[in-house]
């Protein structure tokens, strides 16, 4: 993995062949720092004026993808007329899309009995944040003790050995975080998929080119997905060395904000100039 400023002359000159750029991003810990209560993730106006002044560059198609709910992302972006995909992209909307994963939807009602069923049993232990994204359950533990934790995995573990033999349901472990969703084959990297087929218009003069920023496990799929594109520019928000799929990495969210307002600059002079 390179620093992505150590190759920035090649990163400007590979955006200078492309026509249109699918600008792709997570959210946490990428586009905002992480926070002990999700809650408090919020985006700094410096990030919001660079996603959205990105987002007005005729040539670039901007989004975020979140395991958030969508509703939930939205609210927390506040920009108008970007892609947004929630729930590790199970639920997406944005310019000419409006998509929900069948079958994640169908399990829905599974996921509010393990909701109850975890509410039950771990709901009283301090510092759990046990959170129905509708689509997925996240079972945060940042602010649990040491020697809770256990029983979090142990509970956690047994109800996915149970369910998850039927091939319902899995769980992937994030920072500090359980994520429980439909076991179905579908995640960001799926996701981005999707968006290219969307935006891209087939024409080879005009190659859609997406560039992808991610911190955490579930942005592998993503990142696997973007460097099957020739150019694709996959970046991991990450200390060096840390063990990634990714081509590139930046160091944290300010280093993004950065990298933002270099491309943003970029865009308004022009690439081709
Ligand atoms: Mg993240």
């Amino acid at each position: 993995m390179e620093h992505l400023f150590s190759v920035w002359p090649d990163i400007i000159h590979q955006l200078k062949n492309s026509k249109h750029v699918l600008f792709l991003t997570d959210y946490d810990g990428t586009l905002t720092d992480i926070v002990e209560r999700p809650e408090d993730a919020h985006l700094s106006d410096e990030m919001r004026n660079l996603l959205q002044g990105l987002s007005h560059q005729s040539h670039f198609t901007v989004g975020v993808i979140s395991g958030r709910g969508l509703k939930d992302i939205r609210n927390k972006v506040q920009i108008k007329n970007i892609i947004y995909a929630g729930n590790h992209g199970f639920e997406i909307t944005g310019p000419g899309i409006d998509f929900i994963n069948p079958r994640a939807e169908e399990m829905k009602s599974l996921l509010c009995i393990i909701q109850q069923t975890l509410t039950e049993t771990l709901g009283k232990i301090k510092g759990i944040i046990i959170e129905n994204k509708g689509l997925t359950l996240a079972i945060h533990y940042r602010m649990v003790e040491q020697n809770n934790i256990k029983i979090i995995d142990d509970t956690i573990n047994n109800i996915i050995k149970k369910i998850g033999s039927s091939g319902k349901i899995k769980m992937n472990i994030g920072k500090k975080v359980y994520e429980i969703k439909p076991d179905i084959d579908w995640d960001k990297g799926q996701a981005i998929r999707l968006l290219m087929q969307k935006y891209d218009n087939g024409d080879q003069n005009n190659v859609l080119f997406p560039v992808y920023l991610g911190d955490d496990s579930t942005d592998e799929d993503a990142f696997i997905e973007i460097n099957k594109y020739p150019h694709g520019i996959s970046v991991s928000v990450s200390k060096e060395g840390q063990n990634s799929a990714a081509k590139y990495y930046l160091r944290s969210p300010s280093e993004v904000a950065v990298f933002l307002k270099l491309l943003l600059e970029q865009a308004q002079r022009g690439f081709n100039g």
